[in-house]
C-alpha cells in the first residue's frame, strides 16, 4: 500500500487486541471493567447498534469477570436534527413523517456481531429503529429493571466513551515509538479521538479522525470527554470542539450504513496486504486515507490506527 499510495504507511493493529475478536473497545474495557468491579457491579448495562463492536467485547469482558451483561439495541439508531428531519441520507429515509427508516434488514438479523453476542450470553433487548435518545431511554429502563431485581447495576455509555475510555487511548500512545506526520482513524463516540489527541499533543503529529457519524454536533460531545480526561490528566491540553480535527466527508449514506468508497477501500487493503477492515468504521476511515493521500493532504509517514470491527463483514 505504501508504494501504491506514495506514502510511508504504518498500521496500528487494534483489530488484533485479542479480546473476543479484537477491536479498539478492548483498550477501554481494561479501565471500564476495573471501575465496574470496584463499584461492586453484578450487572453491566449499555446500549448500541445491533452490530456494535463494543457490546461484543463488553459481553466477553463481563463474562470473564463473572458479571452479567445486558444491552438495549436497535438495528440502526439515527439522529434527529429537529422535529421534522433526520440527519441521514435521502436514500435510506423512506418516510420521515412516519418516523420510519429503511435500511438493509440483514444488519439486524443473526449475523456478524449478533452471533457472537449470543454465544457470549449477553441479555440483548432489541427495539424498533428510532433515535439515539430513545435508545438511551431503553437502556435506562433496562438498568432499572435489573436494579428492581436487586442486582447492583453499573451503566456504561454507548461505545464505552467515558473519561476512562479516553484514558485508555491516551495510554496507548506510549506504544507508538516512531514519529508520524499524521495518525488517521475512524471516529464515532469520541474516546478514541480524545485519548489520541491527548497522547499526541505537542508531538507535532496531526490527529485526524474520520467521522462515521453524520452530525457535526458530535465534536461537542468529544469536548465533554476532553474535560473529563483533563480531570484525570491535569497537564493535558484544553480541547474545545473546534480543536478536534474531524473530517465528515466520508460518512457516506449515514451511521451504520456501508459506503461505496469504504467497501472498495476494504477490498484494496485486503488484496494488497491481507488485512481486513470493516464497513461501518475502519473501511470508511481507510477510504479517507486513500482520498486524502491523492489530494496531497496526507503525506510522509502516516499511521493508520485500525480500530477493528471485522465481525461486521459477516453481517
Ligand atoms: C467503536 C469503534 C470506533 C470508534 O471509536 P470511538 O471511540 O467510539 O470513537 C471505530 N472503529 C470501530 C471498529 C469501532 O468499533
Amino acid at each position: 500500500m505504501s508504494n501504491e499510495l506514495g506514502i510511508d504507511l504504518w498500521i496500528k493493529r487494534d483489530d488484533l487486541t485479542g479480546l473476543a475478536m479484537g477491536g479498539n473497545k478492548g483498550r477501554k474495557l481494561e479501565y471500564l471493567m476495573a471501575a465496574a468491579i470496584a463499584d461492586g457491579a453484578q450487572v453491566v448495562v449499555t446500549c448500541g447498534a445491533a452490530q456494535s463492536n463494543f457490546i461484543r467485547q463488553l459481553g466477553a469482558a463481563c463474562s470473564m469477570l463473572g458479571v452479567k451483561c445486558a444491552a438495549a439495541i436497535m438495528t440502526l439508531p439515527y439522529e434527529v436534527a429537529n422535529s421534522t428531519s433526520l440527519v441521514i441520507s435521502s436514500n435510506v429515509v423512506s418516510d420521515v413523517s412516519r418516523g420510519r427508516v429503511q435500511h438493509n434488514p440483514a444488519l439486524g438479523e443473526d449475523r456478524g456481531n449478533l452471533i457472537l453476542d449470543k454465544i457470549l450470553g449477553i441479555d440483548l433487548r432489541t427495539h424498533p429503529d428510532g433515535t439515539w435518545e430513545e435508545l438511551y431511554e431503553y437502556a435506562e429502563d433496562l438498568a432499572k429493571e435489573y436494579e428492581a431485581s436487586g442486582l447492583k447495576t453499573y451503566r456504561i455509555p454507548v461505545g464505552g466513551s467515558s473519561a476512562l475510555g479516553a484514558y485508555a487511548f491516551y495510554e496507548s500512545v506510549s506504544e507508538v515509538t516512531e514519529s508520524f506526520d499524521s495518525v488517521v482513524f475512524a471516529s464515532s463516540s469520541g474516546s478514541t479521538h480524545t485519548g489520541l489527541a491527548f497522547g499526541f499533543h505537542e508531538s507535532g503529529t496531526q490527529v485526524l479522525g474520520i467521522a462515521c457519524d453524520p452530525e457535526p454536533d458530535i465534536a461537542s460531545d468529544f469536548a465533554e470527554l476532553a474535560k473529563g480526561l483533563k480531570a484525570i490528566l491535569p497537564d493535558g491540553p484544553d480541547l474545545s470542539a473546534n480543536d478536534y480535527d474531524l473530517n465528515f466527508d466520508f460518512v457516506g449514506p449515514g451511521y451504520g450504513i456501508p459506503s461505496e468508497e469504504g467497501n472498495s477501500a476494504i477490498e484494496r487493503l485486503a488484496r494488497a496486504e491481507g488485512i481486513f477492515l470493516d464497513p461501518i468504521y475502519s473501511g470508511k476511515a481507510f477510504a479517507a486515507l486513500i482520498a486524502l493521500t491523492k489530494t496531497g493532504e496526507l503525506k510522509g509517514r502516516v499511521l493508520f490506527w485500525h480500530t477493528g470491527g471485522t465481525p461486521t463483514l459477516f453481517a
